[in-house]
């Protein structure tokens, strides 16, 4: 909702709010806080607030590191669990430089900066249904998570298993009770593992409410002394968990992808958008699936992608159209994890989509057999290519993508690059587990 200045005072006062926290994300994803009490909510109200950015990863050196803090203010709430000293407000917050210009560094800037061009190429939003799937695992006495599984359930399980279903139910009303639409919440394929469902919207809240959902997820998880983690593959030999993203583009005139007299009811726009994606799809990789464990997801035999095509009809595809056409006639990206930092894969899918849209991109024919049916000669004859399958390559298919570089900005990507790089390079050097009782004893 647009709040007033005034709104936000009265809703402060007349709930005790005592503390503002102060959202924003970083380079990797992860809710930054900065926690003041209500003292301060003239100043921040004024944009006057600041902070020091050089502690934040990807953001600023030294020298550089006072930053301003300016709240959007539709996105003030107040969380429905309170503390003995009252309650504390949340807004999310984008970051300034001292010269009152937006930080380049900043991810939801970038996301803002991206929808722009999106309205310049005459389109008015570009909406995002988020499908975030998590594990739930015990907790050890020390509040340590282990890799023990809290249920044995698995895909649309009925019986209220255990401690996971009244974990979720209460994570569903928490939601609620933050504003959240939330469509559906089951049990997903293995075990211990959930997705939650809520309603989609603009790509800036859907960025904002993922990441506040993640927050909602961990903090109920824990009243029930459960861990909850959107770690892509947590264990291996089971599923892993992906954030499906669906998205419809709009036009004054509606959904821009929706055409009842088009090829399977569809736009041009929406087969121009749709090519984008599949052009731009391994190098968008590295952005949607971040870390190292995101490769161990994205493998056959798992309902995870591997390789770059799309379908009208089956799952097994990257990119999947679900069937609903009218105003929800939307393209479903499968390969995203919950990994992801939402503002910056939402902003590289945009861009990918968009750059469709200008070189009038033509998609290759759908491909609606199961492709992991096929050997690689009959993947070679319908030009189906692998997604990368390290994060050593997909960093290297992102640095020779001008349109993905740009997607990001270039001290985004710079920073992104550096610390991915080092990331890989420190996993490399392991020894691991497996190595050890593969070899120690053959040679
Ligand atoms: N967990 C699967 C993945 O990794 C998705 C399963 C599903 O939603 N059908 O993407
Ligand atoms: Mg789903
Ligand atoms: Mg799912
Ligand atoms: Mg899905």
């Amino acid at each position: 909702p647009e709040y007033s200045k005034d709104e936000i005072r009265q809703m402060a006062k007349d709930e005790n709010v005592k503390f503002l926290r102060l959202m924003f994300t970083d380079l990797f994803g992860t809710i930054k806080n900065v926690e003041v009490p209500i003292s301060q909510l003239g100043k921040l109200l004024d944009n006057k607030l600041m902070f020091d950015g050089s502690s934040i990863d990807g953001f600023v050196r030294i020298e550089e590191s006072d930053m301003y803090l300016y709240p959007d203010l539709s996105t003030w709430m107040i969380f429905p669990w309170s503390t003995e000293r009252g309650k504390i407000a949340r807004v999310i917050c984008e970051v300034y430089t001292t010269d009152g210009k937006p930080f380049e560094g900043d991810p939801r800037n970038n996301l803002i900066r991206v929808l722009g061009d999106m309205r310049k190429a005459g389109f008015t939003d570009f909406n995002i249904g988020p499908e975030p799937e998590f594990f739930l695992f015990k907790m050890d006495e020390n509040g340590k998570p282990t890799t023990e599984l809290n249920d044995k359930g698995s895909y649309f399980d009925m019986a209220p298993m255990d401690l996971g279903e009244n974990c979720r139910r209460e994570i569903v009303l928490t939601l609620e009770e933050m504003g959240f639409d939330v469509e559906a919440a089951h049990h997903e394929v293995a075990p211990g593992q959930h997705e939650i469902d809520f309603k989609y919207a603009d790509a800036l809240a859907a960025a904002d409410n993922i990441q506040t959902f993640k927050l909602v997820v961990k903090t109920i998880a824990r009243k029930y002394g459960l861990y909850a983690t959107f770690m892509p593959k947590p264990l291996a030999g089971i599923n892993g968990s992906g954030m499906h993203l669906n998205m419809s583009l709009f036009h004054d005139q509606g959904n821009a992808f929706f055409d009842k007299n088009g090829d399977m009811e569809l736009s041009e726009d929406a087969f121009h958008f749709l090519g984008g994606l599949l052009k731009h799809a391994r190098s968008f990789t590295a952005i949607c699936n971040p870390i190292v464990n995101s490769y161990k997801r994205l493998v056959p035999g798992y309902e995870a992608p591997v390789y770059v095509a799309w379908s009208g009809s089956n799952r097994s595809p990257l990119i999947r159209v679900p069937n609903s056409r009218g105003l929800s006639t939307r393209l479903e990206l499968r390969s995203v994890d919950p990994a992801a930092n939402p503002y910056l894969a939402i902003a590289a899918v945009l861009e990918a989509g968009l750059d469709g849209l200008r070189n009038k991109l033509a998609p290759r024919e759908a491909i609606d057999r199961n492709i992991y049916r096929m050997d690689a000669e009959e993947r070679q004859e319908n030009h189906i290519t692998n997604l990368p399958d390290t994060l050593h390559n997909a960093l290297k298919d992102l640095a020779a993508d001008d349109v993905m570089r740009g997607a990001m900005g270039h001290h985004l990507y710079q920073s992104f690059i550096e610390a991915k790089n080092l990331e890989y390079n420190s996993y490399r050097t392991q020894v691991s587990e497996w190595e050890r009782e593969q070899y120690l004893e053959l040679y």
